[in-house]
């Protein structure tokens, strides 16, 4: 079955990696700009980054036929250098017109500080001057649900944010409801130690049903399985779910949501030259 991975950091993934997604069925993915590992000490080094997820990385994928798509933006991990994250908020709408950027993320927020949400809130302003659309990462464990409370607030409190042009990622049993009843889209993590397994998306797909309901991969540089989601769609054939239910979620509904994006150019497998 074709499927999109709507969340995974390529840039630290082998091009084995991509040969694998090809052959599984991966046709396109994105790649929300996140946290190196460690912090970046100038803005340069966001630019020199950004040129990897704008020019190398949609290289990289095109040679095994899969469309790389990607946003922009300083992670909350960084917030609280609040003047390198301004630095960078500037910069980047010297990115926003190249061919493969659908918007801004992943922004949210990691600890809940205060940093975090003044970089979050002009991070905001940013996609909304530019009529971008917004990829969210919501904080793990712990920090995850009053986080996700806190972002859906600031989200809801801005009138010119359109929940339906938001995507709030890395959602689980008891913040995936809320999520969809404000009306934004929500990603489902399949991470193998944190986050959700294909079991438990799957519970939650049975749960809510599939509308505005999607599953990422994440894979990056941590423990990760950057082909979770084949995983998860074998786990909904075992179920018995129809190949149409599975390819709504792990197809259609991404591409629905970045449709969104004026610059989401996205062939579909059987429009492509032979
Ligand atoms: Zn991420």
């Amino acid at each position: 079955m074709y499927y999109v991975d709507p969340h995974i950091h390529m840039v630290s993934r082998t091009t084995d990696d991509y040969e694998t997604l090809a052959k599984m069925g991966c046709v396109a993915l994105s790649e929300p700009a996140f946290w190196a590992g460690f912090d970046r000490g100038s803005v340069d080094s966001f630019r020199d980054y950004f040129r990897q997820l704008t020019e190398t990385e949609p290289r990289r994928a095109a040679q095994y036929g899969i469309q790389h798509f990607t946003w922009l933006c300083i992670n909350a991990k960084e917030a609280e250098n609040v003047s390198l994250s301004r630095e960078v908020i500037q910069m980047i709408p010297e990115f926003l017109d190249c061919p493969n950027v659908l918007g801004i993320g992943e922004i949210g927020l990691n600890k809940n500080t205060k940093n975090e949400s003044t970089i979050f809130l002009e991070h905001v302003e940013l996609a909304v001057a530019h009529g971008q659309q917004i990829l969210i990462h919501t904080p793990h464990l712990e920090d995850k649900y009053q986080g996700t409370r806190m972002i859906m607030d600031m989200l809801l409190g801005h009138s010119r944010v359109d929940p339906s042009r938001v995507l709030i990622d890395h959602v689980e049993e008891h913040t995936v409801a809320p999520v969809l009843e404000a009306g934004f889209w929500a990603g489902m993590t399949l991470y193998p130690i944190s986050k959700c397994t294909p079991q438990r998306a799957a519970d939650m797909i049975e749960k809510y049903g599939p509308e505005r309901l999607m599953a990422n991969s994440a894979g990056d540089w941590g423990p990760s399985k950057p082909t979770a989601i084949p995983d998860l769609i074998l786990e909904l054939r075992r179920r018995g779910h129809s190949e149409a239910a599975i390819r709504r979620v792990v197809y259609e509904n991404p591409i629905q949501f970045f449709s969104q994006s004026e610059r989401f150019g996205f062939v579909p497998p059987e429009s492509r030259p032979e």
